[in-house]
């Protein structure tokens, strides 16, 4: 038997890397099985070249827990240590790490950006344990050695009576870290982080019927060759959704599309991203993409690698190429990491133009689940903008679906403002526009419907491109002022009774939130309309997104139309008994905020007893 003293200059190292990484404790299990892996995989090689000359079968590595003795076996039939790299590979290369490592971050310990702690290796296995052994046979002819160490930089290292190639690795756990010593504890780190390894994982027996009798069989836990691993070809859409439901068991709904990635150059990348039917709370659908380096899980977040607009999808991203025990800012500038981040884009732009062109029905059915991860990537990414705007779709309130281009050709001639630029009418909400929408299509004109949070934005954005056109919604104004007819209408009043009429109206409403216009439309068009112009509303919408704070405090400030065609407006100005006169303006008024979803409340409960109270009192 040998000892000797870990050539480290802390004197005691172990303390220290338990402190630094007290968050992340549980990712020693991910280590060692990394290194079983590691260790599994180089003998396979060996043995494929023929350079290793052992019989290589089919090798799992098992994790066994010993509760009684308090102790966890992470056992390979790997490629195994001799004594001289047991003393070269752990004493020298694994401690030296753990102190580089130290030094490297011990300033920056408080940095959360550091994630995965990647490289930590084969001593974190400290972080949970006062004692670990190592028993270990090389592939190589040589004898089995048994190295134990405490935790402090001593260590012994004396022959062994195993057999077999391979390493058991022993962890005495520490009695603050008692938890991994339990199975569901250690199942569920290995389905976090082990689910996809290469490598077959045992942890216990399972039952299992075989004809008749029940038998005992190894409980493996992972799926060691994962969809994303295999081409495209050899796989069916069938195989996707399943390989989804392995992904997210406890999703009822299938994903709409998938997208295959998988490139070696100018950097290594595979996966598959899925396009999941968004509802409801979106912040909870964020980070659900997860992260693994050849098929060990690192992280499900994904933000800097993923470009934001995409953070929306499911799926698996394996690279190798992505630096790790780097902070986000680091991450963020990293060439590499920008590079993965445009191809990502492109492919998802790619399959979308494919989706459209091959099967644009199937494309518009599956539009509104979609749409605000393209809106909002055509937003953010201009490179995504560039090929958006040939796929993306303008809805109608009839549900018929136009991409920008076939919008401009249906409406370009018949749909102009005053300043002569083309007018696309849309409507937010089918219910509450339902009067306005209803203006607009009895004149023939297209309404579309885009009802999506930040599509203020993206209308923005469309004006800016497309400068010889304007968004206006259905309700910013009365339809005849949004779009210019060439035959003018005459007012049935002359301009005394204009003013006549319009000087009662406001001081009967007296509210200065609601700014009184006349105008003379079509005699069969409302009497009163309430608009609010787009300008102001689209930018106090903006700003509730989170854009700029200028409109914010603004009040809600509406225009009534009042039509000086309409038979009401007459009546108003005729009517020579003030009361009745003053109940005409109220009762229009209430009629045209009802119209537009403002009538609530106290208001509502008044119009409403005072309708059954008219109803009643009328004589027939
Ligand atoms: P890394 O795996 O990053 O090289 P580690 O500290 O985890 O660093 O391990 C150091 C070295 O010890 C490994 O490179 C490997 O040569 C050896 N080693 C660790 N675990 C095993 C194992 N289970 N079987 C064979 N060799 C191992």
């Amino acid at each position: 038997m040998t000892s000797g003293k870990i050539n480290v200059t802390v004197e005691n190292i172990f303390p220290l890397i338990k402190k630094f990484l007290y968050s992340d404790h549980e990712i020693f299990l991910r280590e060692l099985i990394s290194n079983a892996t590691d260790a599994t995989l180089k003998l396979k090689h060996l043995t494929a070249i023929g350079e290793a000359a052992v019989e290589i079968g089919n090798p799992k590595i098992e994790v066994k827990i010993d509760k009684e003795n308090k102790k966890l076996h992470i056992i390979d039939q790997g490629i195994g240590m001799t004594a001289d790299e047991v003393e070269k590979y752990i004493n020298q290369v694994a401690f030296s790490g753990a102190e580089e490592f130290l030094e490297k971050y011990k300033d920056s310990a408080k940095d959360t950006g550091i994630i995965g702690h990647f490289g930590l290796g084969f001593y974190s296995a400290f972080m949970v344990a006062h004692k670990v052994e190592i028993i270990t046979k090389s592939f190589k002819n040589e004898p089995a050695v048994h190295w134990t160490c405490d935790g402090s930089p001593e260590f012994t290292l004396k022959p062994a009576d195993k057999s077999e190639h391979g390493t058991e690795i022993i962890l005495h756990i520490a009695d603050d870290s008692t938890e991994f010593l339990e199975d569901f504890k250690i199942s569920e780190l290995l389905t976090k982080y082990n689910k996809f390894m290469p490598v077959p994982i045992k942890f216990g027996t399972k039952k299992e019927k075989e004809g008749e009798n029940e038998i005992e069989v190894d409980n493996i836990v992972n799926n060691p060759n994962p969809a994303w691993t295999k081409k495209p070809s050899e796989l069916t859409d069938e195989d996707y959704k399943n390989f989804y439901r392995e992904l997210y068991p406890m999703q009822f709904d299938d994903p709409l599309f998938h997208i295959h990635l998988n490139v070696d150059h100018p950097f290594n990348l595979t996966g598959i991203l899925y396009f999941p039917k968004l509802t409801g709370d979106l912040s909870i659908q964020k980070d659900k993409i997860q992260l693994y380096q050849n098929q060990v899980f690192v992280t499900d977040n994904v933000e800097g690698i993923v470009p934001e607009f995409l953070t929306m999808l499911k799926g698996v991203i394996d690279s190798p190429d992505i630096p790790l025990n780097v902070s986000r800012s680091y991450l963020q500038a990293d060439g590499n990491v920008k590079k993965i981040a445009n191809y990502i884009t492109r492919k998802v732009a790619d399959k979308l133009k494919s989706l459209f062109n091959e099967d644009r029905k199937s494309f518009e059915e599956k539009w509104n689940d979609i749409k605000i991860v393209l809106e909002y990537g055509m937003l953010s990414e201009v490179k995504f903008y560039e090929k958006a705007k040939d796929f993306a779709l303008y809805p109608t309130v009839d549900e018929q679906f136009f991409t920008f281009e076939e919008l401009k050709e249906k409406i370009k001639s018949n749909q102009t403002n005053k300043e002569g630029k083309i007018v696309v009418l849309y409507a937010s909400n089918k219910e509450n526009q339902h009067s306005y929408i209803a203006n607009a299509k009895a004149k023939g004109y297209e309404v579309l419907l885009l009802d999506s949070p930040i599509v203020s934005h993206l209308i923005q954005k469309l004006e800016m491109d497309n400068t010889d056109f304007t968004f206006a919604r259905v309700d910013a104004d009365s339809i005849e002022n949004l779009i210019k007819k060439d035959d003018e209408i005459i007012s049935k009043l002359n301009e005394t009774e204009v003013l006549q009429l319009k000087e009662f109206i406001e001081n009967t409403i007296a509210n200065k939130n609601y700014s009184i216009q006349t105008e003379a439309l079509d005699s069969n068009a409302e009497p009163f309309i309430i608009t609010q112009p787009e300008f102001m509303r689209r930018m106090k919408e903006m700003q509730a997104m989170g854009g700029n704070s200028m409109f914010g405090n603004f009040p809600d400030t509406y225009n009534v139309i009042v039509n000086t065609n309409s038979e009401i407006a007459g009546k108003i100005l005729n009517e020579t008994n003030e009361t009745v006169k003053t109940g005409l303006v109220k009762q229009a008024l209430d009629l045209a905020k009802l119209a537009q979803g403002l009538l609530k409340g106290e208001e509502l409960t008044a119009f409403v007893k005072r309708n059954f109270e008219s109803i009643t009192a009328t004589k027939n």
